[in-house]
This record gives structure tokens, sequence and C-alpha cells, in this order.
């Protein structure tokens, strides 16, 4: 575990927060000439990103927006990853969907919590990477993890365009936040909008391929479909509502704004 938060117990979490230390899992590139995103997809764990929006990531750094991941976790300890192992395939990951932004915040998996030590951290990322969209997992979900790392953007969100604290950067307030939803739960979302992801579909399954600890190609059973073969036919469908070959969707509980209707099916 990064020990990124080693004094949140002290309660002076504004001036004890650090910049996140690197990690195997971190990359760093030509995105930061202004220290500014266009989008910050927030995880609780990493794959989850690529699991929920690996196409539309691709799809937007394709389209020359700057895009970053944070994870939230090192989502250890797992049935056959180590965090060594999750480090590497978080960066193959990383490379096969074209990321050049990528940190890990080191918060405690399965613990996860919106604390307020989590929420300056958290805060501080945005500050520093000043996005203009944020995106994190569905507010409803199985996982406890996921449904914390929800709140806590929430939280971070906010704390993050505070005036007089002692957060680094400057205060900013990213305009919307967008909600992938993630796999945890057996419930079809009712999506905002649906992305074609059709071009970018091959790098979103080469991207899950990386996480062979996470994803074996067996399903649990012979006739259980595997996670990657669950994914395949999620984007099938979504893409198959918007009348494309591969979608994934998105939810959202503030009004989308459009300046026009050129992308619109
Ligand atoms: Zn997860």
């Amino acid at each position: 575990m990064l020990p990124l938060l080693t004094l949140a117990t002290t309660g002076q979490v504004w001036l004890d927060w650090s910049p996140p230390p690197h990690s195997a899992a971190r990359t760093r590139g030509q995105e930061t000439e202004n220290g500014m995103l266009d989008a910050l997809v927030i995880a609780p764990h990493p794959d989850d990103a690529e699991l929920g929006m690996g196409g539309t990531i691709a799809l937007m750094l394709a389209k020359g927006m700057k895009v970053g991941v944070l994870d939230l976790t090192d989502g250890e300890p797992t049935p056959r990853g180590t965090p060594e192992i999750r480090a590497r395939e978080t960066a193959a990951a990383s490379a096969a969907l074209g990321l050049s932004w990528r940190e890990n915040l080191g918060l405690p998996n399965r613990r996860l919590r919106s604390t307020l030590a989590a929420r300056a951290a958290l805060a501080g990322v945005i500050r520093q990477t000043r996005p203009r969209w944020l995106f994190s997992p569905h507010w409803v979900d199985a996982h406890p993890d996921h449904v914390a790392a929800t709140r806590l953007v929430d939280a971070a969100r906010f704390w993050a365009k505070l005036t007089k604290c002692d957060l680094p950067g400057e205060p900013w307030h990213p305009a919307r936040i967008y909600h992938y939803p993630c796999v945890h739960l057996k419930v079809v979302v009712n999506p905002a909008f649906v992305v074609d992801i059709s071009s970018t579909w091959d790098l979103k399954a080469r991207s899950l391929a990386c996480y062979a600890s996470q994803f074996p190609p067996a399903g649990s059973s012979p006739s259980a479909p595997s996670v990657l073969d669950r994914v395949d036919a999620a984007a099938s469908w979504w893409g198959a509502m918007i009348g494309v070959a591969r979608g994934e969707p998105f939810t959202a509980r503030e009004p989308i704004g459009l300046r026009g209707f050129g992308d619109l099916f």
C-alpha cells in the first residue's frame, strides 16, 4: 500500500496532503503543459475504468482530448493478483488505451470510505489537474468500494472549489460528473446517453486482456460466460440501442447541456 495518507488521523488533512507518489502504474506525459485535463476518470480499482468506459477513453484520446485515469486503490488482495502484478497489468492496459496520465491515490482497497483525508487528497488532484469533466462509478452498485468512490468524488468535487484552505493549487470546479456503470450488480441502468465506441472497441478489449489476473478467459463454469464475454455482449447490446456495433452507457444526475446537435443520432 502506498503511504499517502499517513497523517490522516491528525485532523490536519488540509496541510498534510502530498501529491500521489510514483508507482509502477503511474504514467505522466504530454498532457500537463498547463496542468489541465479535459476529463479525469476516477476508478475505485485498476480495471474499473477500462471495464466501464475503456472505449470512450480511447475515443476521447483519438479526438485529441486530454484524459487521465486516477485509480483510488491498488485493488489488492485478489485471488490471483499481487500489487506488483496489478501495477504491471495497469501499465499495460494504459499503454493499450494510449493513456499518458494515470496515477494511484493509494487509498485502502476493500475499506474505501469518503473520509475527510481521502476527500482532501482527491480534491488536491482535481485542483492540480483541473478537469472539465469527472467520471465516477454509477451510484448504484453492489461493491461497497464503488459506492464509496461515487460519494468521495461528489465530496471532493465540492471541496476542490473552496477558497481560504490549504489544499494545493487554485480552486477548481469540474463542470459535470458523468457516471459509468460497473459490473458488480446485475441491474440494467437507464443511461443518460450511450457513446458509440465501435471504432475503439478493439482497444478496450485489448486493455481488458491485460488484466489476466482478474479476468480469466473461462467463466466460473463451462456454461457461464467469462467477464470478458459479458463485457463484449453488453457493448454489443448498448451499441444496438443506438444503431451501431458497440456502445458504452453513461448516467448523469445533472442536466446535460448541448451547444448543438452535430453528434446526436
Ligand atoms: Zn472495482
